[in-house]
């Protein structure tokens, strides 16, 4: 089962992809995490991405693309995955098209999350609020102001015909 999960910063696509991946026995690839992990541990690749997702804005294309193409073809993905995350603009979903084709897979489906922004607000408070008084570090990045950037960088990005496409296929 392989499985992209879209939608914007807030809509529980990190809840869902966990227990989807649970459901199939598949792993669970965030590019967010990902990312997050290379930014504590110091590699080159953190060092590029930490500023920018501390903006909320977008890592390069080329940056997210090569993390996961590496990514799938770990020995865990070979039976499939669910992507959290990615693809999030058009060259991200074209670049995905490609790195399937290569390897003569495909997509089962691609979900997307819809949700009103004034209760994504209202969640990203609440998740703060949560990681805060359960004693666990706040991400940087779920505070209003980079929230407002998140958003309107998934709204312009956002790669929704490409991926109506790739799922018909
Ligand atoms: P997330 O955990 O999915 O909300 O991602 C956190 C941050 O990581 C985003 O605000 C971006 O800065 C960066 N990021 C994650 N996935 C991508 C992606 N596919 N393309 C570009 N930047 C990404």
């Amino acid at each position: 089962m392989r499985l992209v999960l879209l939608g914007p910063p807030g809509a529980g696509k990190g809840t869902q992809a966990t227990r989807i991946a649970r459901r199939f026995s598949i792993p669970h690839l965030s590019t967010g995490d990902m990312l997050r992990e290379a930014v504590a541990s110091g590699t080159l690749l953190g060092l590029r991405a930490k500023d920018i997702m501390a903006r909320g804005e977008l890592v390069p294309d080329e940056i997210v693309i090569a993390v996961v193409a590496d990514r799938i073809d770990h020995g865990d993905a070979e039976n499939g995955f669910v992507l959290d995350g990615f693809p999030r603009t058009v060259p991200q979903a074209e670049a995905l098209d490609r790195e399937l084709a290569v390897r003569g897979i495909r997509l089962d489906a691609g979900l997307e999350l819809e949700v009103n922004e004034d209760v994504l607000l209202v969640r990203i408070r609440g998740r703060a609020e949560q990681a805060a008084n359960q004693g666990q570090s706040v991400r940087h990045d779920d505070n209003p102001e980079v929230f407002e950037t998140r958003l309107r960088a998934y709204r312009a990005n956002r790669p929704r015909h490409r991926i109506l496409r790739v799922t018909r296929t």
